[in-house]
């Protein structure tokens, strides 16, 4: 295998990989930013996210290895083996992928210091499994080996074997950044040679994208063109009506418009994300300017028309798809955690592209409110479906529309994905280039390039204080530049001490000077309480607000509200005073006023006559963050509150 050395930031020099990480552009690749790779960037364990990658190492993950035996992934990978036992094959017909997600999780956690050994055990033992299960020539793929094996590749539209392939190879891909399994490279190596052999002369692509963004990376990972040849052919054969499209249409495949002339995001949301993100990394490896002009308009257009306030997509529960312009239902949000994760994937490719800060809001948006939002406290619990209002009387509507978190699901695609984020969450918090380093997203952290260490402590974002030791160890200048996020209406910023004025260029404080071995840097983002309104063409919350305060999304709970008030009938005074709680370690809530109605439970459903409300006693409302709901106890929640009538 021959790595090809990325073009490196300069300012790291201290000789340790520089592409431990997920979506790390080749040394030819349209790209305005590096990233800094996983050994570069230590989470401190006190901060939000460095909890959330303790809690992922230490419970989500090892819940996932329990579900996958207990669940029969593992089993099913056995039986493709010929291992003896006769399992029969148990569970989806994809669910190798949750096996590859949970792995791609697990070697990157191997990569962070005082990794659980447990995980190198499963990584060992699982990869010693793929290569018995895999066959002669390369192919890998448990259900069609157990249970059809005279279907292989006759099923494009559902089989997803090339979905399952392509998570695979990113595992294999995440095992080749880290140095953990050269052997799962050689595995994941043999199945895309076939995929290259079979696939290279026919008009096919598969009905679930994935394999683009797979076969992307593992060309960056090996230098091996024709993975990233076949990659753009599965791009470029899209959109010309080769799937047969069954009950959902061609727009649920992204089938309906070849990419480069798609003007809006269409179908499966998860499908739609995971293709954009392979159309990103395809385009910056072939320079190809048109298809990430056409990536850039189709996120433009999700954000704009299609994303709820929590940054998740699809809004449309029977096909898991996007819905209309402006059609963001609160209570039957579809909101997939996976197309939250998959959302977070494609506006990384897109930030280290472009380097345009609006990429960076989107990833801390998604990252702090849907994603956390879909895994518990505890880890272990998780939603597929993620609501922005769950209604009183809410009827559990199994799987698709759970009411509370569940430690798994039949069709388990989540709680992976959230494993496998969480675990490379370091990755994304700074990247660098040729003028110096850039911080995205601010956590207690230490970012150490070699050249370049910059230390930050914040309790970000319960506040927004954030305080930096940034220390050089060359004497020649360079950047350092600090997202102002687009929420943040003011701040202050010293360095040394001293007040100095600075506005952000495109979204970033850019700080050029020699820094010497350590200067102070405090920046304080302004995060009052605020309330936020919709577009007016959004139906379905028409008259409602939402409160935030920084980055985070908040909502009411009826476990704040008195005995007997009923979550719908509550109304805010939107011009009462907002206050806050809490802070530093703790979650900050908001207080707000409200009043909750007279007479709702009685009135009819339609009338002619009166219908003005008629507000009750004051009520003082509490609202928490929405990514803590559903943890204290099970009950009705809302996101976008109406406001009353007088005000
Ligand atoms: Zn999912």
């Amino acid at each position: 295998m021959t790595t090809p050395k990325p073009a490196g930031n300069p300012l790291a020099t201290a000789g340790l990989p520089p592409d431990a990480g997920p979506a790390v552009p080749g040394p030819g690749a349209v790209s305005s930013l590096r990233p800094l790779g996983l050994d570069r960037v230590l989470l401190d364990d006190g901060g939000l996210l460095g909890q959330w990658r303790r809690r992922n190492a230490e419970h989500t993950l090892p819940h996932c290895l329990e579900r996958l035996e207990s669940s029969g992934n593992l089993d099913n990978l056995r039986a493709a083996a010929g291992d003896p036992g006769g399992h029969e094959f148990a569970g989806m017909w994809f669910a190798d992928s949750d096996v590859y997600k949970t792995l791609e999780a697990a070697l990157w956690e191997l990569a962070t210091p005082g990794a659980d050994p447990r995980l190198r055990d499963f990584a060992g033992d699982t990869v010693a499994l793929l290569a018995r299960a895999q066959q002669a020539d390369g192919y890998l793929n448990s259900y069609f080996t157990v249970a059809e094996p005279d279907q292989r590749w006759l099923k494009p539209v559902w089989s997803h074997e090339l979905y399952c392939a392509g998570h695979l190879i990113q595992a294999a891909v995440a095992a080749g950044r880290t140095g953990t399994s050269p052997e799962l490279v050689e595995v994941a190596r043999r199945l895309a040679d076939l995929l290259v052999e079979r696939f290279s002369r026919v008009e096919e692509v598969c009905g679930h994208p994935e394999i683009e963004t797979a076969l992307a990376e593992l060309y960056r990972l090996t230098g091996h063109r024709p993975y990233l040849d076949l990659a753009r052919r599965f791009l470029d054969l899209r959109g010309r009506g080769l799937l047969d499209h069954g009950r959902f249409g061609p727009r649920y495949h992204q089938d309906h418009v070849p990419l480069r002339e798609a003007t809006e995001v269409a179908g499966h949301s998860v499908r739609q994300l995971y293709l954009l993100a392979g159309m990103v990394d395809v385009a910056v490896e072939t320079g190809d300017l048109a298809l990430l002009a056409a990536a850039e308009r189709l996120w433009d257009d999700a954000c704009r028309t299609r994303t709820y306030v929590t940054g998740a997509h699809g809004s449309r529960h029977r096909d898991e798809a996007y819905g209309d312009p402006y059609e963001l239902p609160p209570d039957r949000a579809y909101a997939e955690t996976c197309a939250s994760i998959a959302s977070f994937h494609l506006s990384w490719r897109l930030l280290l592209a472009t380097g345009r800060a609006r990429y960076a809001d989107e990833m801390e948006r998604v990252l702090l409110n849907a994603v956390a939002a879909a895994v518990s406290q505890d880890g272990r619990h998780f939603f597929y479906s993620n609501p922005l209002h769950l209604r009183t009387g809410h009827s559990n509507a199994g799987e698709e529309a759970a009411g509370h978190r569940l430690p798994w699901y039949s069709c388990a695609c989540c709680p992976p994905n959230i494993a496998r984020l969480m675990a490379s969450l370091p990755a994304y918090l700074a990247t660098g280039d040729a003028g110096g380093v850039q911080l995205h997203l601010y956590a207690g952290a230490t970012i150490d390039t070699g050249a370049a260490r910059v230390e930050v402590r914040t309790s970000y974002p319960w506040q927004g204080r954030v305080e930096l030791t940034v220390a050089s160890r060359t004497a020649e200048p360079w950047t350092l530049a600090l997202r102002v996020p687009s929420w943040c209406g003011s701040h202050t910023l010293l360095i040394g001490g001293e007040p100095v004025e600075a506005s952000p260029e495109d979204g970033y404080l850019r700080l050029t000077r020699s820094w010497g071995d350590g200067t102070g840097v405090v920046l304080d983002l302004a995060m009052p309480a605020r309330q936020v309104r919709p577009h007016p063409r959004v139906d379905a919350v028409r008259g409602c607000v939402t409160l935030a305060r920084g980055p985070l999304v908040y909502c009411l709970e009826q476990h704040d509200l008195p005995e007997g008030t009923v979550l719908e009938d509550v109304r805010l005074h939107p011009r009462g005073p907002l206050r806050t709680s809490g802070g530093d370690a703790a979650p900050v809530v908001i207080t707000a006023s409200g009043s909750a109605l007279d007479g709702a439970a009685g009135a009819p459903l339609y009338t002619s006559e009166g219908g003005d409300e008629t507000a009750g006693p004051a009520l003082a409302l509490t609202a928490v963050p929405y990514f803590l709901w559903g943890n204290r106890s099970e009950g009705p929640m809302r996101v976008w509150i109406p406001v009353a009538d007088a005000g």
